[in-house]
Order: C-alpha cells, then structure tokens, then sequence
C-alpha cells in the first residue's frame, strides 16, 4: 500500500547540524534498564525502532563519570574507553538501518548516590541527596567544575568513537546537575555560578559551548531542556526564566529537545493525561526563539497529530519514547499506508515501571518488547506454522486475542470463542472506569487485526463447555477463560476469610462490571494496591455516593507510584472528597460496620451501606480442570493469562504472545530458555 500523501511532511529529512535525521520520526532518549548491563538486549531493542523507521534513535541516560552512578538502576555508562565496546553494538545496529542514533549523556549530580562507585554525591549547593537516603550531597568546588567540565568534553570524545551522530547534553527532569544550577532551590551559590539567572546558566552553556568545540564538526550537539517543572515559583516556569533560559542558548545547540519536568509529568499516564500532544502549551514557544530544529514528544500515535504539530510551527521532529515502545514499526506502517495497523500505546506506564522496579523493560500492547534479543522476539514477524492443525482459544480477553492474533501470524487456523457478545474481556470493563478509557485499545487492535484475518473465526455469545470442546475435534486448545476477584477477603493481608464476611453482603469488582445496584456509602477494601481502588473510588463519587477508600498499605494505591500516578491519584481523591483510610486492615465485619486495626494498632470502625471487596482473584479454570482428564485427546492444552495466574493486562497480553509462539515448538514452556547478556571474564 501506499503512502498517504498528506502524511508526506512526515518523511522529509530534517538538516541537524552537521548530521541529517532521514525523516521526522524521532525516538527520544528513554530508558529501558537493559544499558550496560544487558548491551546485547539494548543494541536489539534500539535496532528494532531504526528497522521499524525512527529516523533518529536514541539511548537511555548515559553516566559519563562514576561521580554520577546511579546504581541499583542500569541505563548507560560511558566512564572510560572500556565502556566504547558495548555502545557500537548499539550505533551499529541503529545505522544498519539508515537511522541516526543519538546518546544522551548525563551527570546526575546529586541525583545520583554513587552506591557503587562510593564517592560523595555533588550537588551546586549542600542538599540531602536524592530520594530518602540518609546522606547529602556536598557542593561542588570550582576546580572541581573544571573537572566536571572534562569529564563532559572526555565523555562526549568517546561518544563520538563509538559512532553516535547525536550528542545530548541534557538538563531535564530534575535529573541533572546542569538542570541543578539553573535553579535557584538547590544552586545558592555565591560565585560566577550562582546568583543571576546568567551565573546559574554559565555551566549549562559552558559544556554545550565545550561538548560543540570537541565534537560539533561530526556530531550534532542536542540540548535536552525542562521547559516547564509544573512547581510554580520553585521550578522553572514558561511564565518564570525559562523563555530566558532558551534565549540565551538558542543558537548554541544543533537541536532543542523540550518537554516538561520532572518525569511524572512528561511520562504522564493516560489517565492523568488523555490527549495526545499535551505538552504543547509548555513547550511551543520555544521554535519562536531559535532557529534550530525543535523536536518535543506528547504520546503522539496519530499521523494527523503529528503533520498538524508540524504544520502548525509547534515541532520539526515528533518525538516519542511511549509510542515508540508499543510501536516500533509505526514510522513504517504509516509510511506504508497501514495506520489501522499501528498498535497504539495505551499510555499506562508499565514500561516506566519496570524501570522504576529496577528491572527490563515491558510493554502491554508491546509484548515482544525487551525481548529482542533475549528471546529472539520481533514485533512483526513471527516462525511460520509447523502444521495446519486448528487451533482452538477459549475466551477474548487480552490473553486469548493475543494468542488468537498470533497463532493467526503464524498460519494456523484459528477459531476464537468467547462467551459474551463482545470482545474485550477485562479490558472490556476495566477501560469503563474513569480515566481507564485508552485500556480499549488493547482490544480494538487486536480485534481489527483478526477481524481482516481469513484463517481466523470468531464466535461470539458462545460459552464453551468441556464436552463441546471435546466434541470439535480440534487438536490444539488454549483457555483464556479468566479469573473473578473473591468475597472473602483472601488476599495479601488476609490469608484466610475475614471475620463475619459471611455474614454481611460482600461485593467485588465484577459485581460492578456487571451493573449490580451497589447503593448508599461505599466502603472499598484495597489490598490490591493498583488502579481498581482508586477507579471504582472515583466511579461511585461521580454517582454521588459516600465513599471510603481502605487499604493496609501506608498509601493509597501504593504500586502506582512505580507508574508515577501515586500522588496524582491521591490529590484526585482528595479533591472528589473521598474518605481516604491508609494502613488499616479489616479484623471483623457485621451488618454495615467493619472493625479495623491500624499499623500502630489502633482501633477504628468504618460504617458502610455497600462494601466491596479488591483483595486476590480465583482462576476462572473449571473448564481447563475438566479438559485435563481428557487431556490425551489434544497435542495442546493449555491455559494462559488471569486463567493461569492472575496478573496485569501487560502478564496476560505476554502470556498470549508466548503461548503463540510455543505452539508446536516443543519447548518446555514451564522453564523457557532465553539468551543472558554475561559479563566477560578479563
Ligand atoms: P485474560 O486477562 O486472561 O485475557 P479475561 O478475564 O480478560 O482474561 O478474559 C476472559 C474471557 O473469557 C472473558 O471475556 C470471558 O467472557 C471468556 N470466557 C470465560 N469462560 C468462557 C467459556 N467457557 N467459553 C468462552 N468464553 C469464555
Ligand atoms: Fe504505552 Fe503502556 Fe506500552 Fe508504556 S507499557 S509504551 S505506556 S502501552
């Protein structure tokens, strides 16, 4: 298929100092904690988007100097000429495919804690250091900003030895030491560094002016900059000194590279931030005020989006980390006239809590994602079908789609049965919640995929029993039949049935799902910790009931600070007036009264008219059970996704995935095998 015309614009190539982008589709840097601990797996991952059409690839954060090591987290380090080995691994793979790949270098000041290397954290001024660790950061000496300065301009030398064509220096996020000086919060500093907004400015500009003289002749020099933090008078502000900021550097770098501060709010979630290209009010000035191209990044999936932020004088080059995760092939696929064919990114922060968990990246529309090289994974190709044996999947949640979607890829005949008359599974209702609208996506893909498909059925309304299935003769049978969240209370805090539960009338989530009048105060019981409590919370105050959120944790929705949505869920809740109750548990329940018990063992009671329970789920795994005792009339019979173990929309969407690609291949699919990035004995 062809090219749109009017997405023309979009294939352009865009001049960037001394280096030209192919087009404008530009992979921002973003972290993956496969870095140099895994540079194998990062080489792949970064080499899947150039294949799939990024123009511009970039790494995640570079350590220049173990002064800024931001041990546990693994991104990239460029210390000495010994780290040059494992990032032409990257700028290899990246060129092979005629993209540019751009390096992100950093030194975090006192954002990192140097727990490996053991030197004292800087900072411009003393600060306690990052986080909640119990130490601080000592302010920087003017030899040693001399020093810093080297290292920069050492560490840039090397970057360009390793063949990357892009050379950030960044100030953004609240990440790095030059961001550091620039505000007045941490940098009190009496010298040419501290004080006006030009002193405050003097090392930014310094090793911009240094990184160009050292490199600037091959590489292009990109300033990566905060335009907004979103703290009022205490951060930068577009309505403060950040306009400033860009005029006195505008002509400096070779590229500008804007978003806002700090990551909560430039990864912001869906639910948070549903638009598309939200970050224009705080960044669109900036074009006005240089002449260099201006790349900035807003979740952008649609190709209109895009041209408009283009046309419109907004951007030069669209910028994504997200999309560019869930779709490494999108450039590709509107390039080639396939946009119902993009897998659009849901904007629910998995994959930035994987990083915060210190661990490979993971995506939920993406599942081969980080799985490059690890698993030899593409997210567009797939091994062919061994045989033309039928395949049978029970159930149409995002497990049983998936697996449905790609045993189609693969070539096998595919019949997909699912008992309700729509699509969607939990995601069907889950995305029915406040915020949680873009979860839809998981299942509008995928439906639209296997709908074009001619070796895919699907039957709707078509609740399969055990002999049915029996009855079809069909040698291959995935069951994706799902699970259902329990009334007893079982779960985390409680191993056994709560006290009196019997007793009262208990709801769950599905109750709600289902329509159920759940009437009067509502107490929810959270000892889930993610998105349901505070979603359910928000649906019932809409509707004008009493609420009160409950949980055991010492927050409410605790995991999702990992997604970077903690604190903006509580202000929601607080601003909905909902009853918020952290660190308490549920000892007993009577008619419309719980007895709890605090962290410090305190009492309290909660009285309720409705109260429902978030607490475990049940495998939905009867028919899977009954199946088993004919277990010798099928090749294949396995059950997958919440089925199996309940878990994320990301678990299940993977386990589908996995379950496709083992069809057939005799793997043990209990003890997978995958490749290990070892580190090499010297
Ligand atoms: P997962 O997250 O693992 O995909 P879901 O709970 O989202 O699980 O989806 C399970 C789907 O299976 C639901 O849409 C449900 O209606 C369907 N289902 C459950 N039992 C049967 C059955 N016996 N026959 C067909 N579909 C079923
Ligand atoms: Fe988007 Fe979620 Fe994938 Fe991250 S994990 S890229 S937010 S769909």
């Amino acid at each position: 298929m062809a090219r749109d015309p009017k997405y023309d614009i979009l294939f352009e190539p865009v001049k960037i100092g001394p280096v030209t982008a192919p087009n404008r589709f530009y992979q921002v840097p973003h972290c993956n904690v496969l870095g140099h601990g895994r540079p194998h797996a990062e080489a792949a991952n970064r080499r899947v988007k150039a294949e799939g059409g990024w123009g511009v690839v970039c790494t995640q954060e570079v350590e220049i100097h173990p002064t800024s090591d931001i041990t546990p987290t693994i991104e990239g380090r460029l210390w000495d000429d010994r780290d040059i080995p494992q990032h032409r691994l990257m700028t290899d793979a990246v060129h092979e495919h005629g993209a540019l790949a751009g390096i992100e270098l950093l030194h975090s000041g006192f954002h990192a804690t140097n727990l490996y290397s053991r030197v004292a954290p800087v900072a411009p001024s003393p600060i306690m250091a990052y986080g909640n660790y119990p130490g601080q950061a000592r302010g920087i000496s003017k030899r040693e900003i001399a020093d810093l300065r080297r290292w920069y301009i050492g560490a840039a030398l090397r970057a360009k030895k390793a063949g990357y064509d892009i050379i950030y220096v960044y100030a953004g996020h609240d990440l790095s030491i030059l961001q550091h000086f620039m505000k007045p919060s941490y940098n009190r500093r009496t010298d040419e560094y501290g004080g006006s907004l030009e002193n405050r400015v003097r090392l930014a500009k310094e090793v911009l002016t240094d990184t160009r003289e050292a490199v600037g002749d091959q590489c292009a020099v990109a300033f990566r900059f905060a335009t907004e933090e979103l703290l009022g008078a205490d951060g930068l502000q577009v309505s403060g000194e950040s306009q400033d900021i860009v005029g006195m550097l505008a002509e400096i770098p070779d590229l500008w590279d804007v978003n806002i501060s700090d990551w909560s709010n430039d990864s912001s979630s869906a639910r948070f931030e549903p638009n598309e290209g939200y970050q224009e009010p705080y960044t669109a000035f900036v074009k006005s005020m240089t002449s260099k191209p201006v790349v900035g990044v807003g979740r952008f999936t649609s190709a209109d989006t895009m041209v408009s932020q283009i046309k419109r004088g907004v951007l030069d080059l669209i910028g994504a980390a997200r999309p560019s995760i869930a779709d490494p092939f999108l450039p590709r696929k509107i390039d080639q006239g396939r946009i119902e064919d993009i897998r659009e990114c849901i904007g629910c922060n998995i994959c930035v809590a994987q990083d915060n968990m210190v661990a490979p990246i993971r995506c939920t529309q993406n599942p081969t994602q980080g799985e490059e090289w690890k698993q030899g994974w593409h997210p567009e190709s797939i091994e062919a079908a061994a045989s033309d044996d039928a395949v049978l999947v029970v159930g149409a949640g995002p497990a049983g789609l998936e697996c449905a979607l790609q045993l189609a890829n693969r070539g096998y005949p595919v019949a997909l049965a699912e008992a309700s008359e729509m699509l969607g599974g939990r995601v069907l209702h889950e995305s029915s919640l406040p915020g949680m609208s873009s979860y839809l996506r998981v299942r509008d893909y995928r439906e639209s995929q296997l709908r074009g498909k001619e070796n895919v059925e699907i039957y709707l309304d078509n609740k399969l029993g055990a002999q049915d299935i029996i009855d079809l003769e069909i040698p291959h049978v995935i069951i994706a039949t799902g699970a259902h969240w329990r009334r007893d209370g079982v779960g985390r805090t409680h191993l056994r049935a709560i006290d009196g539960i019997d007793k009262v009338e208990v709801f769950t989530p599905d109750d709600v799902f289902a329509g159920t009048d759940i009437s009067g105060r509502v107490l929810i019981y959270d000892d889930d910790y993610y998105y349901l409590g505070s979603t359910l919370a928000e649906l019932f105050r809409n509707r004008g009931q009493e609420v009160c959120l409950l949980t055991p944790e010492s927050k409410v929705s605790i995991w999702t600070e990992y997604t970077l949505e903690q604190a903006k869920v509580q202000s929601r809740l607080i601003d909905l007036d909902v009853e918020i109750l952290v660190s308490h548990r549920i000892t007993s329940l009577e008619a419309n009264t719980a007895h709890l018990e605090g962290a410090h063992r305190q009492r309290l009671k909660s009285n309720f008219d409705s109260i429902i329970m978030i607490t475990s789920r049940d495998v939905d795994d009867a028919l899977y059970q009954t199946l088993l005792e004919s277990e010798d009339r099928f090749r294949t019979l396995r059950a997958i996704g919440d089925c199996h173990t309940p878990g994320t929309v990301a678990a299940a969407v993977y386990d589908g995935h996995a379950a496709a690609r083992q069809l057939d291949s005799g793997e043990d699919i209990f003890a997978p095998l995958f490749r290990r990035d070892l580190p090499a004995i010297d």
